[in-house]
């Protein structure tokens, strides 16, 4: 499935996206996972470096996410996880989890790249970007990233990928008062 039929699955699109009923809406199970131990268990340098996992077994899918994401990282984490599902659901080999950690999703190797372009689509949709885009006399991506309840990398990948400009925080001077 696209993002954009997945979308639809949802009926009338609000924003910020509903992605957990998105993915109740489509059968997909998802829970916190403390991974924690099974870092420590590799190095004490891995603690805080896995960021979910998706579980696919025959059709059953479940999502695991960081307990402890934030709301931004949780919903991401969510609609990037889903994105590997319909993307890789032949590499996704039975009972085999794929699990995602921090270095690979920012790697921007192929997969990856691809997922999170796909979960871009997903969290922030093209037509509702545009008109919150066209509300703003300046168009800047952390009120955008706010709205949409996504990290300000992650609106800015996609208003990059669109090729609309925008105004980032640190490059606007701040005002001093006299
Ligand atoms: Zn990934």
């Amino acid at each position: 499935m696209t993002p954009e039929m997945l979308l639809e699955t949802c009926g009338e699109v609000s924003v910020p996206v509903d992605i957990e009923k998105l993915l109740k809406q489509n059968g997909i199970i998802y829970s916190a996972m403390d991974f924690t131990p099974l870092e420590k268990e590799t190095s004490e340098k891995m603690v805080g470096q896995i960021l979910g996992a998706v579980i696919l077994d025959k059709d059953d899918v479940c999502i695991l996410y960081a307990k402890n994401s934030t709301t931004n990282r949780k919903r991401f984490t969510l609609a990037h996880e889903l994105a590997h599902c319909c993307l890789d659901a032949d590499n996704l080999s039975a009972g085999q989890p794929h699990v995602e950690f921090r270095i690979d999703e920012a790697s921007g190797s192929g997969k990856e790249r691809v997922a999170n372009i796909f979960a871009g689509k997903l969290l922030i949709p093209k037509n509702k970007l545009e008109e919150m885009y066209d509300s703003l006399i300046a168009p800047l991506s952390d009120v955008l990233a706010k709205e949409f309840q996504v990290s300000v990398s992650v609106m800015e990948a996609r208003l990059q990928y669109l090729g609309l400009p925008y105004y980032s925080r640190e490059s606007v001077a701040p005002i001093h008062e006299a």
